[in-house]
């Protein structure tokens, strides 16, 4: 699994990365889930949540349009209020980060 994603990232967005990766794993841990074993898709997905928080505040999802109500938007924040139901479903959530463990 990438541990560090530097190439063309200032530190703020480094370390956010790092953050939000270890968020991730433990998140993923805390609730037996497993993660995206690509590591390209992995890193696209962290990145996006990167570029949302720092240029809109939150950990919105990458793979969703948000509204512009922070209100409504607060649903989109990951992790989203759909990726248990998804993870369910499908096997995995809306942006194929956290998946159903085999
Ligand atoms: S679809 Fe996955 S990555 Fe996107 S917000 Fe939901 S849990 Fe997070």
């Amino acid at each position: 699994m990438a541990e560090k994603q530097g190439k063309g990232m200032t530190k703020e967005e480094e370390d956010l990365y790092q953050e939000i990766l270890s968020w991730t794993r433990e998140y993923a841990k805390e609730k037996g889930l497993a993660l995206n074993t690509d590591d390209r898709q992995f890193t696209a997905v962290i990145r996006g949540l990167v570029r949302n928080r720092l240029k809109h505040g939150e950990r919105y999802c990458p793979c969703r349009i948000r509204s512009g109500d922070p209100e409504k938007d607060r649903l989109i924040i990951c992790p989203c209020a759909y990726h248990g139901k998804e993870i369910e479903g499908e096997g995995h959530c809306h942006c194929s980060l956290f998946f159903r463990p085999q």
